[in-house]
């Protein structure tokens, strides 16, 4: 291990300031950046946004050698190394598609001994003598591994070349290996620690809260693009997730017609498209990009202000990972699903094609493991209870409504109490069990609502005693029973060509009358977002606006995306606080030596003249 001279709090709290112009740690940095100074191996769990390149960048400027930070992007590296140098600091960047002068350069920093971190591709680090040639220009003092979970194939983004970094451990025993991740589920993160063998590593995990959030779910129907199109009216970067690439287009052609700058980004466009769409979007050029999933993995954008999911992402962690793209700056932000019980046969349709290649059978495993993670992206769609509880609980974390920041709490839906439909749906479930049979829920729900179709007569199901108990309810309403009772576990089922239900052991104290059950009223429309927690930012101030002008200014002049001058908290801070000299101006978040040095002068030339305006 790397002998580490021992840094006090204070000079911690001094390189925060200095270097990234933070007064205080968030949660859990500290802790981290203890443990990588001390020179121990670090497995890092925090969520988008968290904070976590502060947690390696900050120990990289205070320990004596190199750090090497593999990145699965070559964006987020660019993106990263920018953000670096912004603030003074001596970052460089190796990967394939560079130059051979950009490469000789970086390799002269490292040489000269300028170079605090340097970022680099999986494959472009493990190529043959690459890591010995480094080792003789420089002493390495940590190796990060930045989106760690990629190294698993339990993850949702596995990259076969980040597997082969399990042999950093043998070429670089003695250097410390730091994995950092957003991974929510343990599976994951305990295949990290395996397959980048790991020393006993420090683990850290951050809760999965993101307070500055606030997150609704909206009825989708014919008013759902009018309410699009009022959100980005009301401003901010916004990203619109669809499903189809025909839909992507369709709404991104909507809303430009309707006056809004969005811009598309599917696979279906070529990759020159792709790139200048999203940069374009990263430089504030285009305010909304209206996307498939495949957009968002290496965009580092920390000020996007909503994510409005225009149809049913396909699992509740996705859902979380996708809408957790808003706010990572840590102003408010917006999640909204649009969400109707019509999209889930598309899911289905989806779903049922995934069929064998070669032989067209379907893939009933893959197809089983599908339909269990939809399962749980519409249980939280579906329920009257506090969103973040439902997220989180998902991810194994406790929290106790009301979490002042979701529709579900600030405005609790009216609910229908369905206990009696719940019971008479469960008994018809299992005397169908006690004859041997298990149907699915067209057919059920057919014998309660006394339906005497085809099948139903060809049974005799037409003869049993629950046969038309249930004509109350519609069908649509049953279904969503079907799916709560399954959500709830009360229900189960069981798949082979077509899924069946089955009726478990915790469907016992509902028969019994021990249990009520309710549903939310049909309709939700958009609820206003007037929390504490997410409260909206003063965009309307002019001040930031003038702010923000200026800001654009200065990062095309440098070409750089907006944000990299300085985020939308600085500028809301500086609107507030309105700093008349340097000295004012260096205590506001955001504002390290060397942005004080660069930008200082002419921002406070701005709110002067503002001020005498
Ligand atoms: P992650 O990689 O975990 O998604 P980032 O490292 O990109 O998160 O950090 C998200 C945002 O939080 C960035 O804008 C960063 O500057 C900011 N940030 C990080 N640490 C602090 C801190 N201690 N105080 C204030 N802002 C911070
Ligand atoms: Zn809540």
């Amino acid at each position: 291990m790397t002998a580490v001279p021992a840094v006090g709090a204070d000079a911690l709290h001094q390189a925060l300031k200095t270097y990234f112009g933070f007064s205080e740690f968030r949660p859990g940095q500290i802790d981290i950046i203890r443990d990588a100074m001390a020179g121990r191996d670090v497995l890092a769990v925090m969520p988008t946004g968290g904070g976590k390149s502060l947690c390696f960048q900050l120990p990289a400027l205070l320990l004596p050698g190199l750090t090497l930070v593999v990145s699965p992007l070559i964006a987020l590296m660019q993106d990263q190394v920018r953000l670096l140098r912004a603030n003074g600091i001596e970052a460089g960047l190796l990967n394939s598609a560079q130059t051979a002068t950009e490469a000789a350069a970086c390799f002269r920093a490292i040489e000269e001994g300028r170079l605090k971190l340097l970022y680099v591709a999986p494959e472009r680090l493990l190529m043959t003598g690459f890591l010995e040639r480094l080792r003789q220009m420089a002493a390495i003092s940590q190796v990060v591994i930045d989106e760690a979970h990629c190294v698993s194939d339990w993850g949702h983004d596995f990259r076969p070349e980040y597997r082969r970094l399990a042999s950093v451990r043998e070429r670089l025993p003695e250097v410390p290996i730091l994995g950092f991740t957003a991974t929510a589920t343990p599976a994951v993160r305990d295949d990290i620690v395996n397959q980048l063998q790991l020393r006993e590593p420090a683990r850290h995990v951050a809760s999965f809260d993101r307070p500055n959030l606030y997150w609704s779910v909206e009825t989708k129907d014919r008013g759902s693009y009018d309410r699009l199109l009022a959100r980005a009216r009301k401003g901010g970067s916004g990203i619109v997730y669809c499903l189809s690439r025909k839909r992507v287009d369709d709404i991104a052609a909507r809303l430009l017609a309707d006056g809004i700058e969005a811009l598309p980004y599917h696979a279906g466009l070529n990759a020159a498209q792709r790139n200048h769409n999203q940069s374009e979007f990263i430089r504030d050029a285009a305010q909304v990009m209206v996307a498939t999933v495949a957009f968002g993995m290496g965009i580092n954008k920390p000020d996007v202000r909503w994510v409005v999911h225009f149809d049913l992402p396909r699992s509740l962690e996705a859902y979380y990972q996708e809408g957790g793209r808003a706010g990572r700056d840590g102003e408010p932000g917006e999640c909204v699903l649009y969400f109707s019980a019509g999209d889930l046969r598309t899911a289905d349709q989806l779903i049922r094609s995934r069929v064998d290649a070669e032989t067209g059978e379907p893939l009933q495993a893959v197809q089983a493991a599908a339909r269990a993670q939809l399962q749980t992206v519409v249980h939280y769609a579906e329920s009257p209870d506090c969103r973040r509880v439902l997220q989180l609980a998902y991810f194994g974390e406790p929290f106790s409504a009301p979490c002042g920041g979701c529709d579900n709490c600030l405005n609790p839906p009216a609910v229908d109490d369905v206990t009696l439909a719940a019971r008479q749906l469960l008994s018809t479930v299992a005397r169908l069990g006690q004859r041997g049979q298990a149907y699915g829920s067209a057919h059920v729900i057919d014998i309660l609502r006394g339906e005497a179709t085809d099948k139903v007569i060809a049974q005799g199901h037409d003869q049993l005693s629950v046969f038309g108990i249930g004509r109350g309810l519609a069908p649509p309403r049953w279904r969503t029973l079907i799916r709560r009772l399954l959500a709830d576990g009360a229900l189960m089922q069981r798949d082979g060509e077509y899924p069946v239900l089955q009726i478990t052991a915790d469907a016992r104290p509902l028969l019994k009358g021990e249990r009520v059950v309710t549903l939310p009223q049909a309709t939700r429309g958009a609820t206003k977002s007037n929390s504490r927690r997410a409260a909206a930012g003063p965009v309307d101030d002019p001040l930031f606006q003038a702010l923000r002008q200026l800001r654009l200014r200065l990062a095309r002049e440098n070409d750089v995306p907006p944000y990299v001058v300085f985020t939308d908290v600085t500028l809301h801070a500086l609107a507030e606080q309105r700093p008349l000299n340097l000295q004012a101006f260096a205590d506001i978040p955001g504002v390290g030596q060397r942005k004080l040095d660069q930008w200082g002068a002419i921002f406070v030339e701005a709110i002067r003249d503002f001020h005498d305006s």
